[in-house]
C-alpha cells in the first residue's frame, strides 16, 4: 500500500479553494446576518461523510502537526465515534455525534477542516453536471432567519458551489494521476480518516 500525499503545489491550491469557500461563505452569512455566535447548536455533531483523497490527505497534513498527547485523545474519541457511529447505522438511525476533532466547543484544526465545515450554514445551489440544479436551505438556525426575512426562501441569497466543487473535482483528478474514477471510492467520515490513517492505496492504484 502506498500512501497519497499532497504534492506542495495541490496542497496550495487546496488551501485556496478553501480560502473561496470561506469568502463566499462570509459574503452570504452577511447578507443573511448570519452568525454562530451564541448559536445553541453545535454543528460539529452533524453525521457527514467525505468523498476525496485530497481531503483526506490534507486533513492529515493537519493531523501531522499534533503533539503526541493530543493526537491520542483525538484518536481514542475517533475510534469511539466509528463504534458508536457503526452501531447506530446498523440500527438504522443517523448519528448524530461529537466530532472526535471538537475540542471545548473548537475544532482542534480549524485551518485544517474539510469543505463541509466550511460551507454549511448559509444557502447555497449547484448545478449539477447533468444540468439539474440543487438548492440547499442552509443550517435550522439559517432557515429561521430566512424565514423572519424573506417572503420566500428562495428569495434569500444562496451561495453558488458549482465552481467551488468542480475546482475541487478537478484538483482530485490532477492528485489521482487523471485516473480518479479507477480508485476505490472514498466514503469517511473524519473519524474513519482519523482512525484508518493517511489515505493508502494498494500499488496498482498509485498514480503519481
Ligand atoms: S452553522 Fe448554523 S447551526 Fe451551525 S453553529 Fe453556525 S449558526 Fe449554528
Ligand atoms: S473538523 Fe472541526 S469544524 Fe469540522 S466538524 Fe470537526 S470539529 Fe467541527
Amino acid at each position: 500500500m502506498k500512501e497519497i500525499q499532497l504534492p506542495p503545489e495541490l496542497s496550495k491550491n487546496l488551501s485556496d479553494i478553501y480560502a473561496a469557500m470561506e469568502s463566499g461563505y462570509d459574503r452570504v452569512a452577511g447578507e443573511i446576518s448570519l452568525t454562530c455566535e451564541g448559536c445553541r447548536d453545535n454543528c460539529c455533531d452533524s453525521y457527514f461523510q467525505h468523498h476525496t483523497y485530497s481531503e483526506w490527505a490534507y486533513l492529515w497534513e493537519g493531523i501531522r502537526t499534533l503533539d503526541a498527547g493530543r493526537l491520542n485523545r483525538i484518536t481514542d474519541r475517533a475510534k469511539q465515534y466509528v463504534a458508536e457511529s457503526r452501531a447506530l447505522l446498523a440500527a438504522g438511525e443517523r448519528p448524530q455525534l461529537m466530532c472526535p476533532l471538537n475540542e471545548d466547543g473548537l475544532c482542534a484544526l480549524y485551518p485544517h477542516r474539510l469543505m463541509i465545515c466550511r460551507m454549511h450554514g448559509v444557502p447555497a445551489t449547484m448545478t449539477r453536471p447533468d444540468g439539474r440544479q440543487l438548492r440547499f436551505p442552509g443550517c435550522f438556525h439559517c432557515q429561521e432567519i430566512v424565514k423572519e426575512k424573506y417572503e420566500q426562501e428562495t428569495d434569500a441569497p444562496g451561495m453558488d458551489r458549482t465552481e467551488l466543487f468542480k475546482r475541487l473535482a478537478d484538483l482530485e483528478n490532477e492528485l489521482l494521476g487523471g485516473k480518479r474514477h479507477l480508485f476505490p471510492r472514498v466514503r469517511r467520515t473524519i473519524a474513519d480518516m482519523i482512525v484508518a490513517g493517511p489515505p493508502r492505496v494498494a500499488e496498482p492504484f498509485c498514480a503519481r
